[in-house]
């Protein structure tokens, strides 16, 4: 069954992948390692990858930022990877706090246009929260909205943020959530938004829902006040398993972080960043930099999103395999890491996932 797209745009990107595969059988594929935890998870993911003999090289690319032309830039051998292999598997990335320092993050969004950012969130059988019936997922819009990076000064004392909220790209996500919705069987499509208050930007993009749902009969459509949707869903989330929720920018990163305390935290999250031409995976949580270098860190999080990335390339079987010895190895509870309860290192927990492939 086709993930994260719509049956077209799915096979002409599958399509893409298979014209990848170089003549050792193997599709090459972009990794990003990070910061503070990035390398050390990425490692299990190398890992356990070898072990369960996924076709796929890893390339790995540098994006310690560069200056050209008075502008901070990612380097170009980067850029040309993941454009030159469509998939991107990336670690966290830090950004210091404060003026002058451009998110690598937003920008590595903004190059590829990676428009849709996709957060399922299920729960995980045998790691106990609160809840054991989580299977929400949240679509993003990702390049706009507060995040614009649209700020300045009125006068002193006085900044101005602007949120930017466009026709094209709420279009586009709106699009994609339907398309999502029908891929992977949710029947309703739900806008989360403040229209309330933020009439117009807000308005537009509940607006467009409402005309563009008219083009996908098939699937329900409705919307909700987001401080609604914070109250109803750690309440019980229960009735958002049939829904996609989509939503503007901000919204999207705060109410995912949300849903991702009901499964257990960040430690347990993947999202895939969507795009036309690329789409880059990764965990949701950052660089961990109380923990980093330590083996402490839990890898669930970008191997899940790596998981993601293999459904993405239609390469089903090795995607269902890894996952089940994951969710094994986590439902076993023995060979677990710290945030989750357990005693286990990063690398002992990839060896147990190892043994249950
Ligand atoms: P964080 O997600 O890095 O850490 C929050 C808490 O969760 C910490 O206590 C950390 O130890 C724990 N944690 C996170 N991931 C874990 C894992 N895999 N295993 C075990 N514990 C884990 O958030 P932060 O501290 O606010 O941010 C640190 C840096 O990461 C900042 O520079 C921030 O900008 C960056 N960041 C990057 C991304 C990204 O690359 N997409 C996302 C969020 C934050």
């Amino acid at each position: 069954r086709p993930a994260f797209v719509s049956q077209s745009r799915y096979n002409s990107q599958v399509a893409k992948f298979k014209g990848q595969k170089g003549s050792d059988g193997k599709y090459t594929v972009t990794l990003i390692e990070g910061d503070g935890i990035g390398p050390e998870i990425a490692q299990s993911v190398k890992d356990i990858y070898s072990a369960a003999n996924v076709p796929i090289k890893w390339e790995s690319v540098d994006v310690t930022p560069t200056l050209k032309d008075g502008k901070t830039v990612i380097p170009d051998e980067a850029i040309d990877s993941v454009r030159r292999n469509y998939v991107a598997l990336k670690g966290p990335l830090a950004t210091p706090v404060g003026k002058g320092h451009v998110s690598l993050n937003l920008t590595l969004r903004r190059t590829f246009n990676l428009f849709a950012n996709v957060r399922p969130c299920k729960s995980i059988q045998g790691y106990k929260t609160p809840y054991d019936n989580v299977d929400t997922v949240l679509i993003r819009e990702n390049t706009e909205g507060e995040y614009s990076g649209i700020e300045h000064v009125v006068v002193d004392g006085v900044v101005q943020s602007i949120k930017l909220i466009t026709r094209e790209a709420s279009e586009r996500v709106l699009r994609f959530a339907f398309q999502y919705a029908q891929s992977v069987g949710k029947p309703k499509v739900r806008v989360v938004h403040k229209a309330t208050i933020m009439k117009m930007s807000d308005g537009l993009f509940l607006n467009l829902g409402r005309e563009i749902a008219k083009d996908y009969p098939d699937v329900e459509f409705d919307a909700e006040l987001l401080d609604n949707a914070c109250l109803k869903v750690v309440t019980d989330p229960t009735p958002y398993n049939d829904k996609v929720l989509v939503m503007p920018n901000l919204y999207g990163d705060i109410l995912s972080d949300m849903c991702a305390g009901l499964i257990g935290g960040l430690g347990l999250t993947p999202s895939g960043n969507i795009g036309d031409e690329c789409s880059i995976f990764e965990a949701v949580h950052g660089s961990a930099p109380d923990i980093a270098g330590k083996g402490l860190a839990n890898p669930t999080a970008l191997l899940l999103s790596s998981i993601m990335m293999l459904q993405h390339m239609g390469l089903h079987e090795h995607a269902n395999k890894i996952q089940a010895a994951i969710f094994k190895t986590l439902a076993e509870g023995k060979t677990i890491t710290g945030d989750l309860g357990g005693k286990s290192k990063t690398h002992e927990y990839a060896g147990a996932v190892i043994k249950n492939l």
